[in-house]
């Protein structure tokens, strides 16, 4: 019998290297599936869509908003993002874990609905690295990078609501430390009643 898959919410200001840390979490890990949210954005070099998001029209996401589509959805930084309920249940459901790449508000939305989730922000080792990051993605302009580190420092404030803080100065250790979390909350006992269940059964327990 299968357990329902287990939510991973990563949050972390612009810049920070949420997407590379997620990216190396993904690959080592076969049973952790990515929630592609819906974003009116416009498409960066090296992304793709239905990988990193599900590319869409303002008009498109306005009509998924009206037929409740959206679990939570934010604009953000003059765009809109959401996170389809329907994809995620479908998943949790089958057994698949889900990360998920949201910020601060999808973020408490999602506790609303999945209050037993595992919450993680990213930090950068210091603001001045995370000015230098923001640059070093290289398709934004100095006043967009700009705008997006000051709202870096609001985002900051909300660190004391998550389970989970990762300081991302070496790469390797905050990916190590992600998949410890993922790792160690797969073990908790009240995830694996079934299991636990099936296993004393079979052992006449
Ligand atoms: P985010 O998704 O949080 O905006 P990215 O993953 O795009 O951030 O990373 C921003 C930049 O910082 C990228 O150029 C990435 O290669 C770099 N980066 C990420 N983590 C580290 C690290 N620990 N040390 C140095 N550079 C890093
Ligand atoms: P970016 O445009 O850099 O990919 O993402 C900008 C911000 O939007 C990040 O903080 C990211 O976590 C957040 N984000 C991405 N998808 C969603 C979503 O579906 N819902 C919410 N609430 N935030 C999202």
């Amino acid at each position: 019998m299968s357990e329902r898959g287990l939510l991973l919410i990563v949050s972390a200001p612009s810049g920070t290297g949420k997407t590379t840390i997620c990216r190396q979490v993904l690959k080592a890990f076969p049973h952790l599936d990515f929630s592609v949210s819906y974003t009116t954005r416009p498409r960066r070099p090296g992304e793709e869509d239905g990988r990193d998001y599900h590319f869409i029209s303002e008009e498109e996401f306005k009509t998924r908003i009206e037929r409740g589509e959206f679990i939570e959805w934010v604009i953000n930084y003059d765009h809109y993002y959401g996170t389809s309920g329907k994809d995620l249940e479908e998943k949790l459901s089958r057994g698949r874990d889900v990360m998920l790449d949201v910020e601060f508000r999808g973020a408490q939305a999602i506790k609303e609905h999945y209050p037993d989730g595992v919450f993680v922000f990213i930090l950068p080792p210091d603001l001045r690295e995370l000015r230098s990051r923001l640059g070093k993605r290289g398709f934004e302009s100095p006043e967009v990078i700009e705008r997006r580190f000051n709202q870096a420092l609001d985002e900051i404030k909300s660190i004391f609501w998550y389970d989970y803080v990762i300081f991302n100065d070496r790469l390797d250790e905050a990916v190590e430390t992600l998949k410890a979390i993922y790792r160690a909350e797969k073990s908790r006992r009240s995830r694996l009643e079934a299991r636990i269940k099936d296993f004393l059964t079979r052992q006449g327990g």
